[in-house]
């Protein structure tokens, strides 16, 4: 962690931003800490003996700890809160549910969707094994018995003596929640990996499970259901604290309609996979957001009239339209 530190430039009073270093861009992920009666704590960071060293917060310090989704960048530290401290946990309600399928129906999920997509027959369990682990992870750093409130999508929730209010958010995560709070006159938006200023989150909604299909249709709803969302100040889990949600929507859907139009140009008269569609933005798919993304655009591009497809011997193949 490079603090906590205050950045009094572009965060008023009331919040303490806590950086958390990980390993992948941009390098370190944010949690918010609000002062008060009550401090309440807006994720929980990434994990890492390192970090717990520099994490120099008395876990006695914090009473509530909010989380925005279940990415393991976000949720790093409930455990430790909660073995350490007594505060109260909050997670989206929605989590619950995902947390009531076991993990063996998760796994044969995956193992459809590696198969869909094109993955080699010969890389398919290194594939569903990876994948499957880190769902893992995450149930073993927010399992469901450390959270003591459930938030759906609208509700208004006291956090210690602060109302939350929750918007769902899917397409960089399915479960995910942003929260308008007022702060010290202004209203402020907790938006987790939603509404970063520089840069698009990934949309990996659902990974490489089957409801990853939606996660373009969910990131676009997202992004309206921010549209309409008034905030003076933006606190996201990467990149700056800042006053511009209406140009983060806007990187945001640019980006998508990049996404969508890299896609569009690997699809092959013969037939492309989302592999395919992956190897034409990295050289290697067999980690990060690349295949999930292509699932995703592959079928963004078909419901856009933009593609067909067709399913041969399980894997799912796109042609462009005549
Ligand atoms: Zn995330």
């Amino acid at each position: 962690m490079n603090g906590p530190s205050t950045a009094a430039e572009t965060t008023p009073a009331p919040v303490t931003r806590l950086e958390f270093d990980v390993s992948w861009s941009p390098g370190f992920v944010s949690a918010y800490l609000l002062d008060g009666d009550e401090p309440t704590l807006v994720d929980a960071g990434m994990y890492s003996p390192d970090n717990e060293t520099e994490l120099d917060l008395e876990p006695t310090d914090v009473d509530h700890v909010v989380v925005t989704h279940p990415h393991i960048d976000h949720v790093g530290f409930v455990e430790h809160l909660v073995e350490t401290g007594e505060p109260r946990v909050y997670a989206p309600d929605a989590y619950r549910r995902t947390l009531s399928t076991p993990l063996s129906t998760v796994e044969r999920r995956i193992e459809r969707t590696v198969a869909e997509a094109g993955v080699p027959e010969k890389m398919a369990d290194a594939a569903t094994a990876f994948t499957l682990e880190r769902v893992r992870e995450v149930r073993e750093a927010l399992p469901a018995d450390s959270v003591d409130v459930w938030i759906r999508d609208g509700e208004s929730i006291d956090v210690g003596g602060r109302q939350f209010d929750a918007t769902t958010t899917g397409g960089h995560q399915r479960e995910h929640l942003c929260f308008g709070v007022d702060l010290d006159g202004e209203r402020a938006l907790f938006s987790g990996d939603m509404a970063i200023r520089t840069f698009r989150a990934v949309a990996v909604h659902a990974g490489l499970e089957p409801s990853q299909r939606e996660a373009l249709a969910a990131y676009d709803e997202a992004l309206d259901r921010l549209e309409a969302i008034d905030a003076d100040r933006v606190y996201p889990g990467h990149g700056p604290v800042h006053t511009e949600l209406r140009e983060a929507i806007r990187t945001a859907r640019e980006s998508l309609d990049r996404l969508l139009e890299r896609t569009e140009a690997a699809l092959r008269p013969s037939g492309t996979h989302a592999v395919h569609a992956a190897a034409a933005r990295t050289d290697d798919v067999s980690s990060g957001p690349w295949l999930p993304e292509a699932i995703a655009a592959l079928v963004a591009l078909e419901r856009a009239g933009r593609a067909e497809s067709y399913l041969e011997d399980g894997v799912r193949y796109y042609v462009p339209v005549e």
